[in-house]
Protein backbone atom coordinates (compact mmCIF):
# COMPACT_ATOMS: atom_id res chain seq x y z
CA UNK A 1 0.00 0.00 0.00
CA UNK A 2 2.78 2.54 0.66
CA UNK A 3 5.91 2.42 -1.40
CA UNK A 4 7.80 4.35 1.55
CA UNK A 5 7.60 1.14 4.16
CA UNK A 6 9.62 -1.99 4.09
CA UNK A 7 7.61 -4.46 4.59
CA UNK A 8 9.63 -6.01 7.33
CA UNK A 9 9.10 -2.74 9.55
CA UNK A 10 4.99 -2.97 9.66
CA UNK A 11 3.58 -3.31 12.53
CA UNK A 12 -0.13 -3.83 13.63
CA UNK A 13 -0.39 0.26 13.97
CA UNK A 14 -0.34 0.15 10.05
CA UNK A 15 -2.46 -1.91 9.59
CA UNK A 16 -5.19 -0.56 11.30
CA UNK A 17 -4.00 3.10 9.48
CA UNK A 18 -4.16 1.30 6.47
CA UNK A 19 -7.44 -0.21 7.02
CA UNK A 20 -8.69 3.02 8.47
CA UNK A 21 -7.76 4.72 5.46
CA UNK A 22 -9.05 2.24 2.90
CA UNK A 23 -12.26 3.11 4.30
CA UNK A 24 -12.35 6.61 3.90
CA UNK A 25 -12.35 7.19 7.62
CA UNK A 26 -10.78 10.99 8.48
CA UNK A 27 -10.95 11.87 4.74
CA UNK A 28 -7.78 9.25 4.71
CA UNK A 29 -5.49 12.29 6.75
CA UNK A 30 -2.78 10.54 8.92
CA UNK A 31 -2.58 13.00 11.82
CA UNK A 32 -0.77 12.05 15.33
CA UNK A 33 0.84 13.98 18.22
CA UNK A 34 3.71 13.24 21.04
CA UNK A 35 1.34 13.99 24.04
CA UNK A 36 4.20 14.36 27.00
CA UNK A 37 3.38 16.01 30.49
CA UNK A 38 6.58 18.83 31.07
CA UNK A 39 7.20 17.42 34.45
CA UNK A 40 10.84 15.76 33.72
CA UNK A 41 13.12 15.20 30.95
CA UNK A 42 12.59 12.57 27.71
CA UNK A 43 14.01 9.20 27.76
CA UNK A 44 14.40 6.46 25.40
CA UNK A 45 11.24 5.12 26.19
CA UNK A 46 10.05 8.90 25.12
CA UNK A 47 12.41 8.51 22.22
CA UNK A 48 10.54 5.76 20.89
CA UNK A 49 7.11 7.18 20.90
CA UNK A 50 8.58 10.23 19.34
CA UNK A 51 10.04 8.06 16.14
CA UNK A 52 6.80 5.89 15.92
CA UNK A 53 4.47 9.26 15.55
CA UNK A 54 6.57 11.18 13.49
CA UNK A 55 7.60 7.89 11.94
CA UNK A 56 3.85 7.06 11.28
CA UNK A 57 3.24 10.66 9.82
CA UNK A 58 5.88 10.43 7.02
CA UNK A 59 4.99 7.72 6.15
CA UNK A 60 1.39 8.38 5.01
CA UNK A 61 2.01 12.19 4.34
CA UNK A 62 0.37 13.41 7.63
CA UNK A 63 1.17 15.60 10.25
CA UNK A 64 2.79 14.92 13.85
CA UNK A 65 2.19 17.81 17.07
CA UNK A 66 4.31 18.08 19.83
CA UNK A 67 1.34 19.00 22.36
CA UNK A 68 2.39 19.56 25.90
CA UNK A 69 -0.21 17.45 28.25
CA UNK A 70 -0.23 20.31 30.66
CA UNK A 71 -2.83 19.87 32.94
CA UNK A 72 -1.37 19.41 36.21
CA UNK A 73 0.55 22.45 37.16
CA UNK A 74 1.79 21.27 40.50
CA UNK A 75 4.53 19.21 39.00
CA UNK A 76 5.29 20.81 35.16
CA UNK A 77 7.58 23.59 34.67
CA UNK A 78 9.00 25.40 31.84
CA UNK A 79 12.70 24.04 32.23
CA UNK A 80 11.10 20.65 30.68
CA UNK A 81 8.97 22.34 28.43
CA UNK A 82 12.08 24.03 26.86
CA UNK A 83 14.46 20.47 27.00
CA UNK A 84 11.57 18.32 25.91
CA UNK A 85 11.22 21.09 22.75
CA UNK A 86 14.93 20.44 22.19
CA UNK A 87 15.14 16.98 22.64
CA UNK A 88 12.78 16.26 19.56
CA UNK A 89 14.45 18.24 17.54
CA UNK A 90 17.77 17.20 18.41
CA UNK A 91 16.48 13.59 17.56
CA UNK A 92 16.10 14.54 14.26
CA UNK A 93 12.21 15.82 13.92
CA UNK A 94 10.25 18.81 13.34
CA UNK A 95 6.91 19.19 14.99
CA UNK A 96 4.25 20.27 12.56
CA UNK A 97 2.93 22.96 15.38
CA UNK A 98 4.19 23.10 18.99
CA UNK A 99 0.70 23.36 21.27
CA UNK A 100 -0.27 23.66 25.01
CA UNK A 101 -3.74 21.41 26.38
CA UNK A 102 -3.71 24.63 28.28
CA UNK A 103 -4.54 26.94 25.61
CA UNK A 104 -7.52 24.76 25.65
CA UNK A 105 -8.54 25.09 28.96
CA UNK A 106 -11.92 27.39 28.09
CA UNK A 107 -13.00 24.99 25.26
CA UNK A 108 -12.57 21.82 27.46
CA UNK A 109 -14.64 23.87 30.32
CA UNK A 110 -16.89 25.01 27.85
CA UNK A 111 -17.52 20.93 27.20
CA UNK A 112 -17.75 20.15 30.36
CA UNK A 113 -20.56 22.66 30.79
CA UNK A 114 -22.42 21.04 28.19
CA UNK A 115 -22.15 17.40 30.15
CA UNK A 116 -23.52 18.71 32.84
CA UNK A 117 -26.46 20.52 31.21
CA UNK A 118 -27.04 16.71 29.25
CA UNK A 119 -27.31 15.13 32.75
CA UNK A 120 -23.85 13.31 32.15
CA UNK A 121 -21.65 15.07 34.56
CA UNK A 122 -22.20 15.78 38.48
CA UNK A 123 -20.61 18.10 41.09
CA UNK A 124 -19.57 15.54 43.50
CA UNK A 125 -19.02 16.37 47.14
CA UNK A 126 -17.39 13.18 48.82
CA UNK A 127 -14.23 13.33 49.87
CA UNK A 128 -11.25 11.86 47.69
CA UNK A 129 -11.61 9.01 50.63
CA UNK A 130 -15.37 8.39 50.48
CA UNK A 131 -15.00 8.50 46.62
CA UNK A 132 -12.71 5.67 46.71
CA UNK A 133 -14.74 3.72 49.25
CA UNK A 134 -18.27 3.79 46.85
CA UNK A 135 -15.96 2.98 43.62
CA UNK A 136 -15.70 -0.69 45.11
CA UNK A 137 -13.39 -2.83 43.29
CA UNK A 138 -12.62 -5.42 40.56
CA UNK A 139 -14.66 -7.71 42.70
CA UNK A 140 -17.49 -5.60 43.98
CA UNK A 141 -19.56 -3.09 42.16
CA UNK A 142 -19.21 0.82 43.08
CA UNK A 143 -22.05 2.53 44.98
CA UNK A 144 -24.01 5.38 43.91
CA UNK A 145 -22.45 8.74 45.17
CA UNK A 146 -25.99 10.21 47.00
CA UNK A 147 -24.78 13.34 44.81
CA UNK A 148 -25.01 11.57 41.69
CA UNK A 149 -28.64 12.81 41.03
CA UNK A 150 -28.59 16.50 41.39
CA UNK A 151 -30.81 18.35 39.03
CA UNK A 152 -28.27 19.78 35.96
CA UNK A 153 -29.16 23.52 37.06
CA UNK A 154 -27.52 22.98 40.25
CA UNK A 155 -24.55 21.11 38.88
CA UNK A 156 -24.55 23.81 36.72
CA UNK A 157 -24.22 26.56 39.33
CA UNK A 158 -22.04 24.39 41.60
CA UNK A 159 -19.65 24.25 38.85
CA UNK A 160 -19.73 27.54 37.27
CA UNK A 161 -18.61 28.54 41.99
CA UNK A 162 -16.09 25.92 41.79
CA UNK A 163 -14.67 27.83 38.48
CA UNK A 164 -14.98 30.78 40.21
CA UNK A 165 -12.93 29.70 42.98
CA UNK A 166 -15.61 29.99 45.64
CA UNK A 167 -15.30 26.81 47.42
CA UNK A 168 -11.80 25.53 49.06
CA UNK A 169 -9.31 22.81 47.21
CA UNK A 170 -10.38 19.20 47.56
CA UNK A 171 -13.80 19.76 48.76
CA UNK A 172 -15.70 19.29 45.29
CA UNK A 173 -14.66 17.29 42.03
CA UNK A 174 -16.87 17.11 39.00
CA UNK A 175 -17.60 13.68 38.04
CA UNK A 176 -18.81 11.88 34.74
CA UNK A 177 -21.92 9.87 35.09
CA UNK A 178 -21.53 6.82 33.45
CA UNK A 179 -22.22 3.49 36.08
CA UNK A 180 -21.38 2.57 38.90
CA UNK A 181 -21.27 -0.99 38.31
CA UNK A 182 -19.01 -1.25 35.35
CA UNK A 183 -16.62 -4.03 35.34
CA UNK A 184 -14.44 -1.64 34.17
CA UNK A 185 -13.10 0.90 36.91
CA UNK A 186 -12.38 4.15 34.71
CA UNK A 187 -16.15 3.91 33.84
CA UNK A 188 -17.23 3.89 37.17
CA UNK A 189 -18.16 7.89 36.97
CA UNK A 190 -14.47 8.80 36.88
CA UNK A 191 -13.46 12.41 37.73
CA UNK A 192 -13.13 15.53 35.07
CA UNK A 193 -12.31 18.36 37.02
CA UNK A 194 -10.58 18.77 40.79
CA UNK A 195 -9.95 22.04 42.59
CA UNK A 196 -6.54 23.11 43.10
CA UNK A 197 -4.88 26.42 43.59
CA UNK A 198 -1.59 26.08 42.03
CA UNK A 199 0.72 28.84 39.77
CA UNK A 200 0.19 27.21 36.09
CA UNK A 201 3.80 28.23 34.16
CA UNK A 202 1.56 29.50 31.25
CA UNK A 203 -2.24 30.23 32.76
CA UNK A 204 -1.33 31.98 35.87
CA UNK A 205 -3.82 32.00 38.00
CA UNK A 206 -6.47 32.13 35.35
CA UNK A 207 -7.65 28.87 36.86
CA UNK A 208 -8.12 26.82 40.18
CA UNK A 209 -10.24 23.70 38.25
CA UNK A 210 -7.90 21.30 36.25
CA UNK A 211 -8.75 18.76 33.98
CA UNK A 212 -8.14 15.01 35.20
CA UNK A 213 -6.12 13.30 32.23
CA UNK A 214 -8.69 10.73 30.91
CA UNK A 215 -11.43 13.88 30.12
CA UNK A 216 -8.51 16.02 28.58
CA UNK A 217 -6.79 13.72 26.47
CA UNK A 218 -9.40 12.92 23.71
CA UNK A 219 -10.45 16.43 23.87
CA UNK A 220 -6.93 18.00 23.12
CA UNK A 221 -6.90 14.89 20.13
CA UNK A 222 -10.43 16.49 18.70
CA UNK A 223 -9.34 19.69 18.68
CA UNK A 224 -6.11 19.18 16.93
CA UNK A 225 -8.08 16.69 14.46
CA UNK A 226 -5.86 13.89 15.58
CA UNK A 227 -6.26 10.89 13.50
CA UNK A 228 -4.76 8.42 15.59
CA UNK A 229 -4.10 8.49 19.28
CA UNK A 230 -0.93 6.47 20.38
CA UNK A 231 -0.51 5.79 23.93
CA UNK A 232 1.01 2.85 25.79
CA UNK A 233 -0.19 -0.41 26.69
CA UNK A 234 -1.56 0.76 30.60
CA UNK A 235 -4.33 2.95 28.62
CA UNK A 236 -6.04 0.05 27.29
CA UNK A 237 -8.26 0.18 29.60
CA UNK A 238 -9.41 3.62 29.46
CA UNK A 239 -10.43 3.27 26.00
CA UNK A 240 -13.71 3.25 26.63
CA UNK A 241 -13.42 6.03 28.71
CA UNK A 242 -11.76 7.97 25.81
CA UNK A 243 -14.52 7.05 23.63
CA UNK A 244 -17.75 7.78 25.53
CA UNK A 245 -16.71 11.64 26.34
CA UNK A 246 -16.32 12.00 22.64
CA UNK A 247 -19.32 10.59 21.80
CA UNK A 248 -21.44 12.02 24.46
CA UNK A 249 -20.11 15.36 22.82
CA UNK A 250 -20.92 14.17 19.74
CA UNK A 251 -17.61 14.97 18.41
CA UNK A 252 -17.53 14.21 14.47
CA UNK A 253 -15.01 11.95 12.51
CA UNK A 254 -13.57 10.95 16.58
CA UNK A 255 -9.70 10.20 16.70
CA UNK A 256 -9.08 6.39 17.30
CA UNK A 257 -6.58 5.69 20.08
CA UNK A 258 -4.03 2.72 19.57
CA UNK A 259 -2.38 1.13 22.47
CA UNK A 260 1.49 -0.40 22.19
CA UNK A 261 3.97 -1.87 24.64
CA UNK A 262 6.02 1.09 26.41
CA UNK A 263 9.75 0.09 25.94
CA UNK A 264 11.80 -0.90 28.82
CA UNK A 265 15.15 -1.38 29.06
CA UNK A 266 17.16 -4.05 31.50
CA UNK A 267 19.44 -2.27 33.76
CA UNK A 268 17.74 0.58 34.26
CA UNK A 269 14.67 2.48 35.29
CA UNK A 270 12.19 4.34 33.08
CA UNK A 271 9.71 6.51 34.88
CA UNK A 272 9.92 10.37 35.12
CA UNK A 273 9.59 10.04 39.09
CA UNK A 274 12.17 7.79 40.08
CA UNK A 275 14.57 9.40 37.30
CA UNK A 276 13.64 12.92 39.16
CA UNK A 277 14.26 11.38 42.33
CA UNK A 278 17.90 10.30 41.46
CA UNK A 279 18.70 13.74 40.35
CA UNK A 280 16.84 15.23 43.57
CA UNK A 281 18.67 12.82 45.87
CA UNK A 282 22.05 13.60 43.77
CA UNK A 283 22.51 9.97 42.85
CA UNK A 284 23.59 11.18 39.66
CA UNK A 285 24.61 14.58 38.26
CA UNK A 286 21.53 15.81 36.80
CA UNK A 287 18.97 14.59 34.14
CA UNK A 288 22.07 14.51 31.75
CA UNK A 289 24.33 12.61 33.47
CA UNK A 290 25.69 9.96 31.18
CA UNK A 291 24.62 7.27 32.93
CA UNK A 292 20.74 8.06 32.25
CA UNK A 293 18.39 6.43 30.02
CA UNK A 294 17.45 10.54 28.77
CA UNK A 295 18.32 11.44 26.01
CA UNK A 296 19.68 14.16 26.95
CA UNK A 297 21.63 11.97 29.56
CA UNK A 298 22.75 10.16 26.36
CA UNK A 299 23.48 12.75 23.80
CA UNK A 300 26.08 13.98 26.79
CA UNK A 301 27.35 10.33 26.30
CA UNK A 302 27.75 10.57 22.65
CA UNK A 303 25.00 8.94 21.75
CA UNK A 304 23.90 9.86 17.93
CA UNK A 305 20.51 10.85 16.97
CA UNK A 306 20.73 8.35 14.09
CA UNK A 307 22.12 5.48 16.74
CA UNK A 308 18.51 5.95 18.93
CA UNK A 309 15.94 6.24 15.30
CA UNK A 310 17.78 3.02 14.25
CA UNK A 311 17.56 1.02 17.65
CA UNK A 312 13.84 2.66 17.98
CA UNK A 313 12.48 1.56 14.60
CA UNK A 314 15.02 -2.06 15.16
CA UNK A 315 13.15 -2.96 18.19
CA UNK A 316 9.54 -3.04 16.47
CA UNK A 317 6.48 -2.05 17.91
CA UNK A 318 4.74 -4.38 19.98
CA UNK A 319 1.56 -5.35 21.70
CA UNK A 320 2.72 -7.12 24.58
CA UNK A 321 5.34 -5.90 26.98
CA UNK A 322 8.48 -6.77 27.19
CA UNK A 323 12.62 -5.75 28.42
CA UNK A 324 15.01 -4.86 25.53
CA UNK A 325 18.33 -5.57 26.54
CA UNK A 326 20.55 -3.02 26.77
CA UNK A 327 23.35 -4.59 24.54
CA UNK A 328 21.02 -3.77 21.67
CA UNK A 329 20.85 0.08 22.24
CA UNK A 330 24.42 -0.31 22.38
CA UNK A 331 24.78 -2.41 19.28
CA UNK A 332 22.73 0.93 18.04
CA UNK A 333 25.21 3.23 18.27
CA UNK A 334 28.14 1.37 17.80
CA UNK A 335 27.08 0.39 14.37
CA UNK A 336 26.77 4.37 13.43
CA UNK A 337 30.00 5.35 15.28
CA UNK A 338 31.78 2.25 13.11
CA UNK A 339 30.89 3.98 10.08
CA UNK A 340 31.39 8.06 11.10
CA UNK A 341 33.43 8.51 13.98
CA UNK A 342 37.25 9.40 13.18
CA UNK A 343 39.74 7.10 15.21
CA UNK A 344 42.43 8.62 16.95
CA UNK A 345 45.11 7.28 19.29
CA UNK A 346 44.63 8.00 23.29
CA UNK A 347 45.99 6.19 26.33
CA UNK A 348 44.05 6.39 29.66
CA UNK A 349 46.45 5.19 31.54
CA UNK A 350 50.30 6.28 30.49
CA UNK A 351 53.29 4.07 30.69
CA UNK A 352 56.57 6.11 29.75
CA UNK A 353 58.88 4.60 27.41
CA UNK A 354 61.67 5.99 26.37
CA UNK A 355 63.37 5.13 22.73
CA UNK A 356 66.60 4.50 23.50
CA UNK A 357 68.33 4.97 19.75
CA UNK A 358 65.92 7.53 18.60
CA UNK A 359 67.80 11.15 18.81
CA UNK A 360 66.76 13.66 21.82
CA UNK A 361 65.00 16.70 20.65
CA UNK A 362 63.84 15.31 17.08
CA UNK A 363 59.93 14.67 15.61
CA UNK A 364 58.82 11.99 13.33
CA UNK A 365 55.32 12.87 11.90
CA UNK A 366 53.33 9.92 10.54
CA UNK A 367 50.33 9.78 8.29
CA UNK A 368 47.73 8.80 9.96
CA UNK A 369 43.67 7.98 8.45
CA UNK A 370 40.99 9.23 10.67
CA UNK A 371 39.29 6.00 8.94
CA UNK A 372 40.47 2.63 7.53
CA UNK A 373 37.67 2.46 5.20
CA UNK A 374 36.71 6.18 4.54
CA UNK A 375 39.66 7.91 2.60
CA UNK A 376 37.29 10.97 2.41
CA UNK A 377 37.38 11.44 6.30
CA UNK A 378 41.22 12.49 5.38
CA UNK A 379 44.30 11.99 7.30
CA UNK A 380 46.51 13.77 9.97
CA UNK A 381 49.98 13.73 11.21
CA UNK A 382 51.03 12.31 14.63
CA UNK A 383 54.43 12.74 15.63
CA UNK A 384 56.82 10.12 16.92
CA UNK A 385 59.42 10.94 19.25
CA UNK A 386 62.22 9.92 21.94
CA UNK A 387 59.70 9.52 24.83
CA UNK A 388 56.03 8.23 24.10
CA UNK A 389 53.49 7.11 26.22
CA UNK A 390 51.63 3.27 25.84
CA UNK A 391 49.08 1.81 27.57
CA UNK A 392 49.94 0.72 30.73
CA UNK A 393 47.65 -2.80 30.24
CA UNK A 394 50.09 -3.90 26.71
CA UNK A 395 52.62 -4.06 28.49
CA UNK A 396 53.66 -7.77 30.92
CA UNK A 397 56.40 -8.30 32.86
CA UNK A 398 55.05 -11.95 32.73
CA UNK A 399 53.88 -12.46 29.24
CA UNK A 400 50.99 -14.93 29.22
CA UNK A 401 51.02 -17.56 25.89
CA UNK A 402 49.69 -15.89 23.11
CA UNK A 403 50.80 -12.16 24.46
CA UNK A 404 51.87 -10.22 21.29
CA UNK A 405 51.70 -6.84 23.33
CA UNK A 406 55.02 -5.07 25.09
CA UNK A 407 57.55 -7.63 27.11
CA UNK A 408 60.90 -7.42 27.54
CA UNK A 409 62.75 -8.92 24.22
CA UNK A 410 59.40 -8.66 22.24
CA UNK A 411 59.18 -6.20 18.94
CA UNK A 412 55.34 -4.81 18.84
CA UNK A 413 54.15 -2.45 16.33
CA UNK A 414 53.00 0.88 17.28
CA UNK A 415 50.06 2.00 15.31
CA UNK A 416 51.02 4.29 12.16
CA UNK A 417 54.39 4.45 13.25
CA UNK A 418 57.17 1.44 13.03
CA UNK A 419 58.27 -1.29 14.89
CA UNK A 420 59.70 -1.04 18.25
CA UNK A 421 61.42 -3.68 21.02
CA UNK A 422 61.54 -3.55 24.69
CA UNK A 423 64.94 -3.88 25.71
CA UNK A 424 64.83 -3.00 29.49
CA UNK A 425 62.43 -1.64 32.52
CA UNK A 426 62.78 0.61 35.19
CA UNK A 427 61.44 -0.19 38.11
CA UNK A 428 60.69 2.74 41.26
CA UNK A 429 61.40 1.38 44.94
CA UNK A 430 58.41 -0.72 45.09
CA UNK A 431 59.48 -2.80 42.26
CA UNK A 432 56.51 -1.02 40.02
CA UNK A 433 57.63 -0.81 36.32
CA UNK A 434 57.52 2.65 35.56
CA UNK A 435 59.02 3.24 32.27
CA UNK A 436 59.79 0.76 29.47
CA UNK A 437 63.26 1.04 27.24
CA UNK A 438 63.07 0.04 23.75
CA UNK A 439 64.65 0.50 20.54
CA UNK A 440 63.10 1.48 16.90
CA UNK A 441 63.75 0.02 13.60
CA UNK A 442 64.05 3.06 11.67
CA UNK A 443 63.36 0.49 8.13
CA UNK A 444 59.78 0.37 9.83
CA UNK A 445 58.57 3.11 9.42
CA UNK A 446 54.79 2.97 8.55
CA UNK A 447 54.81 -0.54 10.20
CA UNK A 448 56.07 -3.19 8.05
CA UNK A 449 59.86 -4.29 8.14
CA UNK A 450 61.16 -4.55 4.47
CA UNK A 451 62.64 -8.05 5.57
CA UNK A 452 58.83 -9.09 5.98
CA UNK A 453 59.52 -10.60 9.43
CA UNK A 454 56.15 -11.13 11.33
CA UNK A 455 55.03 -8.65 14.52
CA UNK A 456 51.62 -9.31 16.04
CA UNK A 457 50.84 -7.43 17.87
CA UNK A 458 50.10 -3.63 17.35
CA UNK A 459 49.49 -0.63 20.46
CA UNK A 460 48.60 2.87 20.12
CA UNK A 461 50.57 5.38 21.53
CA UNK A 462 51.44 9.13 22.25
CA UNK A 463 54.13 11.12 21.92
CA UNK A 464 54.87 12.80 25.80
CA UNK A 465 56.06 15.96 24.21
CA UNK A 466 52.35 16.48 22.21
CA UNK A 467 50.17 15.26 24.13
CA UNK A 468 47.16 16.92 25.40
CA UNK A 469 46.10 15.87 29.13
CA UNK A 470 42.61 14.86 29.59
CA UNK A 471 40.02 12.51 32.16
CA UNK A 472 38.24 9.84 30.67
CA UNK A 473 34.92 8.54 32.36
CA UNK A 474 34.25 5.19 32.25
CA UNK A 475 29.88 4.61 32.51
CA UNK A 476 28.58 1.09 33.19
CA UNK A 477 25.57 -0.27 34.12
CA UNK A 478 23.62 2.07 36.68
CA UNK A 479 22.06 -0.57 38.45
CA UNK A 480 23.27 -3.77 39.22
CA UNK A 481 20.45 -5.87 39.09
CA UNK A 482 18.30 -6.54 35.30
CA UNK A 483 15.23 -5.18 37.13
CA UNK A 484 15.60 -2.56 39.74
CA UNK A 485 12.04 -3.01 40.57
CA UNK A 486 12.52 -6.14 41.43
CA UNK A 487 13.33 -5.66 45.28
CA UNK A 488 12.38 -8.82 46.86
CA UNK A 489 15.12 -8.70 48.90
CA UNK A 490 13.90 -5.50 50.58
CA UNK A 491 14.83 -1.86 50.03
CA UNK A 492 13.98 -0.17 46.54
CA UNK A 493 15.35 0.61 43.70
CA UNK A 494 18.03 3.08 44.84
CA UNK A 495 19.64 0.16 46.68
CA UNK A 496 20.49 -1.36 43.44
CA UNK A 497 22.13 1.42 41.79
CA UNK A 498 25.76 0.25 40.91
CA UNK A 499 29.36 1.58 42.41
CA UNK A 500 30.64 0.79 39.40
CA UNK A 501 28.74 2.80 37.06
CA UNK A 502 30.95 5.61 37.30
CA UNK A 503 35.02 4.73 36.76
CA UNK A 504 37.10 8.54 36.39
CA UNK A 505 40.69 7.84 35.17
CA UNK A 506 42.31 10.94 35.60
CA UNK A 507 46.10 11.62 33.93
CA UNK A 508 44.89 10.23 30.31
CA UNK A 509 46.68 11.38 27.38
CA UNK A 510 45.65 12.12 23.71
CA UNK A 511 47.26 12.68 20.49
CA UNK A 512 47.80 16.21 20.24
CA UNK A 513 45.12 16.69 17.08
CA UNK A 514 42.37 16.58 19.60
CA UNK A 515 43.64 19.49 21.40
CA UNK A 516 41.05 21.44 19.02
CA UNK A 517 38.15 18.95 20.25
CA UNK A 518 34.77 20.95 21.34
CA UNK A 519 32.14 19.97 23.69
CA UNK A 520 29.79 16.81 21.67
CA UNK A 521 32.81 15.51 19.48
CA UNK A 522 32.63 11.74 18.92
CA UNK A 523 35.99 9.53 18.44
CA UNK A 524 37.09 6.41 18.13
CA UNK A 525 39.88 5.83 20.61
CA UNK A 526 41.72 3.36 18.92
CA UNK A 527 41.20 -0.58 20.56
CA UNK A 528 39.62 1.62 23.48
CA UNK A 529 36.29 2.37 22.30
CA UNK A 530 34.16 5.58 21.59
CA UNK A 531 34.15 8.82 23.46
CA UNK A 532 32.54 11.49 23.55
CA UNK A 533 33.93 15.35 24.47
CA UNK A 534 31.97 16.34 27.79
CA UNK A 535 31.20 19.98 28.37
CA UNK A 536 32.93 19.62 31.21
CA UNK A 537 35.93 20.21 29.38
CA UNK A 538 38.76 23.19 30.05
CA UNK A 539 41.33 24.11 28.21
CA UNK A 540 44.63 22.45 30.64
CA UNK A 541 41.89 18.98 30.96
CA UNK A 542 39.74 17.42 27.99
CA UNK A 543 37.00 15.18 29.71
CA UNK A 544 36.19 12.25 27.42
CA UNK A 545 32.61 10.20 28.41
CA UNK A 546 33.49 6.62 27.13
CA UNK A 547 29.98 6.39 24.92
CA UNK A 548 30.40 2.62 24.31
CA UNK A 549 33.26 -0.24 24.71
CA UNK A 550 35.04 -1.55 21.15
CA UNK A 551 33.18 -5.60 21.92
CA UNK A 552 29.79 -6.08 20.70
CA UNK A 553 27.55 -8.47 22.96
CA UNK A 554 24.56 -7.85 21.25
CA UNK A 555 26.04 -9.18 17.77
CA UNK A 556 26.80 -12.22 19.15
CA UNK A 557 23.22 -12.80 20.88
CA UNK A 558 21.42 -11.41 17.70
CA UNK A 559 23.53 -13.53 15.13
CA UNK A 560 22.64 -16.83 17.38
CA UNK A 561 19.33 -15.92 17.70
CA UNK A 562 18.58 -15.80 13.62
CA UNK A 563 20.88 -18.63 12.82
CA UNK A 564 19.35 -20.97 15.74
P1 LIG B 1 6.71 8.21 32.75
O1 LIG B 1 5.97 7.06 33.34
O2 LIG B 1 8.12 7.94 32.44
O3 LIG B 1 6.50 9.47 33.52
P2 LIG B 1 4.65 8.99 31.03
O4 LIG B 1 3.92 8.04 30.17
O5 LIG B 1 3.96 9.49 32.24
O6 LIG B 1 6.06 8.41 31.34
P3 LIG B 1 4.29 11.23 29.35
O7 LIG B 1 5.00 12.51 29.36
O8 LIG B 1 2.88 11.22 29.76
O9 LIG B 1 5.13 10.24 30.25
O10 LIG B 1 4.48 10.49 27.96
C1 LIG B 1 4.41 11.09 26.69
C2 LIG B 1 4.23 10.00 25.68
O11 LIG B 1 5.32 9.09 25.70
C3 LIG B 1 2.97 9.19 25.96
O12 LIG B 1 2.27 9.00 24.76
C4 LIG B 1 3.51 7.89 26.51
O13 LIG B 1 2.66 6.85 26.20
C5 LIG B 1 4.87 7.77 25.81
N1 LIG B 1 5.80 6.98 26.60
C6 LIG B 1 6.20 7.22 27.86
N2 LIG B 1 7.03 6.26 28.30
C7 LIG B 1 7.17 5.38 27.28
C8 LIG B 1 7.89 4.16 27.11
N3 LIG B 1 8.65 3.64 28.08
N4 LIG B 1 7.81 3.53 25.92
C9 LIG B 1 7.06 4.05 24.93
N5 LIG B 1 6.35 5.18 25.03
C10 LIG B 1 6.39 5.85 26.19
MG1 LIG C 1 2.78 10.71 33.09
Amino acid sequence: MNDNLKAEHKHFINEIIESDRAAGRHDGRVATRFPPEPNGYLHIGHAKSICLNFGLAATYGGTCNLRFDDTNPSTEDVEYVESIIADVRWLGFEPTAILYASDYFGQMYDWAEELVKKGKAYVEDLTDREIAEHRGNFFKPGKNSPFRDRAPEENLDLLRRMRAGEFPDGSRTLRAKIDMQSPNMNLRDPLMYRIKRARHHRTGDAWCIYPMYDWAHGLEDSIEKITHSICTLEFEDHRPLYDWFLKELGIPDPPRQIEFARLSLNYTVMSKRMLLELVQQRRVSGWDDPRMPTVSGMRRRGYTPGSLRAFCEGIGVAKRDNVVDMAQLEHAVRDDLNESAARVMAVLRPLKVTIENFPEGEVEWFDAPYHPERPGMGSRKVPFTREIFIERDDFREEAPKGWHRFSLGREVRLRYACLVTCVGVVKDAAGEVVELRCTWDPASRGGTAPDGRKVRGTSHWVSAAHAVPGEARLYDRLFTKENPLDVSEGGDYKDLLSPSSLEVVAGCRAEPSLATAKPGDRFQFERLGYFCVDPDSTRERLVFNRTVQLKDSWAKIDGARKSG
